[in-house]
């Protein structure tokens, strides 16, 4: 195989176990957005129903009925909007959807009474992460009446309640996340005094708040990067990164002192040596703007990525790997310590996230 990424079953399972054991009695949402951010929406789903999530999350109307049709049947939440032409399909499909503005709502609420059905539901407060949801209208902890009046339209059942934490993942986020927290637990109980519901599922916590605020946790919790096994530093929590970006030498060059790699001449060698092509480039997920600036490991040994990354293909100094040969593989990013997609994804300038859901479809997921 020319480039593949390898995606861990038994790292994937041992990362869901953790995460239960933190959760205590609450229920986990298994967040397989963005084909569960590049792993495999279907695989991981799979395994996350398997070890007990009570329910998956995705991004689109479209990514859940993907998995409805792949025969899985356990609750979806949709977390963004979707158009409510798509509600019958919804209704039809038991897929529960994420209410954040009225206007929207009440279209549900029409399509929903138009198939005398009613529509799985979960309100969506933002309570400062300035996205989605209702605000708050005037004193900052009050609910606001359009939330009140979403929750009274027929054809709607609300099962949970959640709002989404900016900061719980950066240092020195612990006022502003503790914030939004009390700002959310003094809304809900409201919202179910002046709408006369109960609501089955309050959830807050993604996987920074898992991390550092178990008060966070309530009745559900939606990690997503940590299901991936990143970060791999928090305290009490053994995470393994699920998948490994692997590639294979496609050709061995010699270089001579001079010689120069790739588009634009942007390495010429220093003194003699030995360079690999890899059948990898940023048409599989491998960002350009990574040139000149990264190692890949090739025998448990760094080689660096000289010139620029072209499309398909790049290249990387063999110079002190004598011992490698065409066809030995190449690890991109993965376990290895310094070879982490958080590692990689720093010298870039971005998060893991970006890296893993950016690997191309046109690489094969090879569960093992
Ligand atoms: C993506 C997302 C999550 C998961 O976030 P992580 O940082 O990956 O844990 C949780 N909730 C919502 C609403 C999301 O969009």
């Amino acid at each position: 195989m020319r480039t593949w990424a390898e995606c861990s079953e038994a790292a994937l399972r041992s990362n869901i176990r953790e995460l239960r054991k933190r959760l205590g009695g609450a229920a986990l949402v298994g967040v397989v957005k963005a084909n569960a951010y590049g792993h495999g929406d279907i695989w991981a789903s799979k395994i996350l129903v398997e070890e007990g999530a009570a329910y998956l999350s995705v991004a689109t109307a479209e990514e859940a009925i993907a998995l409805r049709g792949a025969g899985i049947s356990a609750p979806i939440l949709i977390f963004g909007i979707t158009p409510p032409e798509l509600a019958p399909e919804l209704i039809g499909l038991g897929l529960t959807q994420t209410v954040a503005d009225i206007e929207t709502a009440e279209a549900y609420s029409r399509a929903a009474q138009k198939f005398d059905k009613t529509m799985k539901c979960h309100l969506k407060l933002d309570t400062g992460m300035g996205r989605l949801g209702f605000q708050s209208a005037g004193d900052a902890r009050l609910a606001s009446p359009e939330a009140v009046l979403a929750l009274t339209l027929p054809g709607l059942e609300f099962e949970g309640v959640y709002t989404h934490f900016a900061m719980s993942g950066e240092s020195g986020g612990e006022t502003y996340t503790r914030g939004q927290l009390a700002k959310f637990n003094a809304i809900v109980p409201e919202l179910e005094r002046a709408a006369g519901i109960r609501f089955a599922l309050r959830h807050a916590a993604n996987s920074g708040a898992v991390a550092g605020y178990p008060e966070a946790i309530l009745d559900m919790a939606r990690p997503g990067i940590m299901l991936y096994g990143y970060p791999d530093n928090v305290p009490g929590l053994t995470l393994t990164p699920v998948m490994e970006l692997k590639t294979r030498i496609a050709q061995i060059k010699r270089l001579a002192a001079g010689d120069s790699v790739s588009y634009g001449r942007r390495y010429t060698a220093a003194r003699p040596g030995r360079a690999a092509v890899l059948p990898i480039g940023y048409a599989d997920g491998l960002p350009r703007a990574l040139s000149n600036n990264m190692c890949v490991l090739i025998n448990g040994k760094p080689a660096r990525q000289i010139g620029t990354i072209c499309m398909d293909m790049c290249v990387v100094d063999l110079t002190d790997i004598p011992e490698a040969r065409a066809g030995d593989t190449a690890t991109v990013f993965g376990r290895e310590k310094g070879f982490t997609a958080e590692e990689l994804a720093a010298r870039l300038g971005t998060i893991s996230y970006e890296l893993l859901c950016g690997v191309a479809n046109r690489v094969p997921r090879i569960c093992i």
